[in-house]
């Protein structure tokens, strides 16, 4: 068996035209553009890189883009402040601060004193808590995207049997939050797991999220499991040249490819997703803030 490559930065494209597509009749009907505000804390290029590319992506949707950057030694009180300031600015329906921030800033104060209302990111613990509750929440980016592509390959996934390996607030408990408000029965597995092989080998659905290079293998994939790969780990690639390196994900990607019957590349896969979720998590935060009826997308 050979596994179908799911296409995330298709899949995204197509989620980001849509959110474009909602945007223009907010703004013909209901004369609101969205805002999504980012804040930046020092100079780290990875996370430039990030939030510039979160910059395009949200004016290429027709939203406002609001960037900050403050220097590498703001203070916590410094930051905080422009959280608060940026709650209470109503052109701003949605706030990211960049992570991680430098150690000076704890970063759950960060996420406790966004208005959970703006919390795009899902990060906050009362969206958790909403999530978790079955209520209408913000939900994490990354997990909501792996979620769509799950239900764009399998449909409905009630009474499949979905394994995350993974437990963090960021990824691996808001997926399992996801997966059981779609019927899903769902194992969280984490460093203390025992025999995780064969626990992975009952899943329908394989969900990694762990951070270690290739670490689930192909023979922990059950035949025909729809495998979504969330890590995103860059390893030496001398073949490519001296001090180059690559991205690869989780999961031994050609060992998987031959027995699941899906299964997400990295690049290409779940990263895509993740920003095309911040769009429309933008988009549904402004909606709800106004009191106008989330569109369907
Ligand atoms: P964390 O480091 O917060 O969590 C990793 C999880 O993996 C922990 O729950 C940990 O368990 C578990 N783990 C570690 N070692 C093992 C092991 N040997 N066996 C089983 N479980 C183990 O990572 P994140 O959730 O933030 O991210 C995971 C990966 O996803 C990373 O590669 C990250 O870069 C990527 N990522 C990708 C995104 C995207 O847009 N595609 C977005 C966010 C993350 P324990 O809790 O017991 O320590």
């Amino acid at each position: 068996m050979t596994a179908i490559k799911i296409d995330g930065k298709a899949f995204s494209q197509g989620l980001r035209a849509r959110v474009a597509s909602a945007v223009e009749v907010l703004k013909g009907q209901h004369g609101l553009t969205p805002g999504l505000a980012v804040v930046l804390v020092g100079e780290d290029p990875a996370s430039e890189v990030y939030v510039r590319n979160k910059g395009i992506a949200t004016r290429e949707c027709g939203m406002e883009s609001f960037g900050y950057k403050m220097p590498a030694d703001t203070s916590e009180e410094v930051l905080l402040a422009k959280v608060r300031e940026l709650n209470a600015d109503p052109a701003v329906h949605g706030i990211l601060v960049q992570f991680p921030v430098p150690d000076q800033i704890s970063q759950q104060n960060v996420i406790e004193t966004i208005e959970p209302a703006k919390d795009v990111d899902g990060l906050h613990p009362i969206n958790a808590g909403y999530l978790s509750s079955g209520l209408d929440a913000m939900v994490p980016c990354t997990p909501l995207g792996c979620l769509m592509l799950v239900k764009d390959q399998l449909g409905d996934l009630s009474g499949k049997r979905a394994i995350i390996v993974g437990r963090s607030n960021l990824v691996g408990k808001p997926m399992g939050q996801l997966l059981l408000a779609e019927n899903a029965t769902v194992t969280i597995a984490h460093s203390r797991t025992q025999d995780l092989a064969a626990e992975c080998r009952c899943a329908d659905i394989l969900v990694a999220a762990v951070g270690r290079p290739h670490f689930v293998q192909g023979d922990w994939v059950k035949p025909g499991a729809c495998v979504i790969d969330v890590g995103i780990n860059r390893i030496p690639a001398p073949e490519r040249g001296e001090g180059k390196t690559r991205l690869v994900g989780d999961v031994d990607y050609d060992a998987a490819f031959d027995v699941a019957g899906s299964i997400t590349p990295v690049p290409g896969g779940v990263g895509p997703m993740t920003i095309a979720c911040l769009m429309r998590n933008t988009l549904v935060a402004a909606c709800r803030q106004t009191g106008l009826v989330v569109p369907k997308i």
